[in-house]
């Protein structure tokens, strides 16, 4: 983009800065037990001020409160969030605002960070309406993942009376991936095309190098404790049985089965392939990794599948181990 262009485009994006992302949209269902029930069971909290009536009554709470960060569950949109709307239909004005940033080669999103604040606590018959906005759009920032904007959303949740029960900040970092790469590749090859869009890369720290190194030089490892001999996996520096910080590593069969899976259908990442399945690998030497089923229909993934796996290139940056039906 030249100067003139990327300011043009500013001005654009930042005519959106304080408006509404959409009408406020009131929770279908007002907070209620049975929803707080199955929160506090799906996620393993045994707190009995959400369960337990007749605990709650005395506690200091004196009666059922829902966990707090239910919040944003009671004014949410339901499954329809995850359907793509009709061509014809009138985007809200986040996804006209994202349709902006991707129709200039911002097509990357990441969510980077959330801020929650809790003013009181919610109880059953509380009625929730959440109320959005677009609060910032930052300056043109160089990242790890590209050039992008960080685009700030502001979520008030009021209640019954219109008074403010909580508030959450999300950004996320809208960014053209690898721009600077394909920019480099471009003025450098004959044929001056961009290149295709690499996967996000792992980082690499003082704990995983070691095993990413590994892998790029077609291999799987697996860490294991010099002490007590038990393997485990993702690497990290101390033995979680005896403690120790002594270790070496054995290089897997690649054999294994599928513990557990999902399709990843959306957002979509440039530089994927999709469909696109990720699964929960039970490797036969006894440690669990995640990696990306390949080879099959993606309906055709079952959990006890047999696989067997192949450290192997899957893009210019990226060396990765993926699992074949064996
Ligand atoms: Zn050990």
């Amino acid at each position: 983009m030249t100067p003139e262009e990327i300011t043009a485009f500013e001005a654009k994006v930042q005519a959106y800065v304080g408006g509404e992302v959409s009408a406020p949209r009131t929770g279908k269902d007002d907070v209620n037990k049975a929803m707080i029930r199955h929160w506090a069971e799906v996620m393993g909290d045994e707190n009995p001020v959400y369960t337990d009536e007749a605990f709650a009554a005395t506690s200091a709470k004196h009666g059922i409160i829902a966990p707090p960060t239910m919040l944003l569950t009671w004014a949410m949109e339901g499954y329809s969030m995850a359907q793509t709307p009709a061509p014809d239909a009138k985007l809200d004005v986040q996804r006209e605002l994202h349709a902006i940033f991707d129709a200039h080669g911002f097509t990357g999103v990441l969510g980077t960070n959330t801020r929650t604040e809790f003013y009181r606590d919610l109880r059953p018959g509380d009625q929730i309406t959440s109320h959005q906005t677009i609060d910032s759009i930052s300056e043109r920032k160089n990242t790890a993942r590209g050039v992008g904007y960080f685009v700030e959303t502001v979520n008030t949740f009021t209640d019954q009376t219109g008074a403010k029960v909580g508030r959450q900040v999300f950004r996320v970092l809208k960014f053209q991936p690898n721009v600077a790469t394909a920019e480099a590749k471009a003025a450098t090859s004959d044929d001056a095309m961009p290149a295709a869009p690499a996967r996000i890369q792992a980082p690499r720290g003082h704990d995983n190098a070691w095993w990413w190194e590994a892998i790029d030089a077609g291999k799987l490892l697996i860490q294991r404790c010099k002490q007590c001999g038990t393997l485990r996996h993702p690497p990290r520096p101390m033995c979680g049985v005896c403690n120790s910080t002594e270790w070496d590593s054995i290089e897997s069969s690649l054999e294994g089965e599928v513990f557990s899976f999902t399709e990843l259908s959306y957002p979509k990442f440039p530089g994927y392939p999709y469909p696109l399945v990720c699964g929960l690998i039970q490797l036969s030497e006894g440690t669990r990794l995640v990696a990306n089923i390949v080879g099959c229909e993606a309906d055709k993934v079952y959990i006890g599948m047999k696989v067997k796996g192949k450290v192997e290139r899957v893009d210019d940056k990226t060396v990765l181990p993926n699992f074949y039906p064996a």
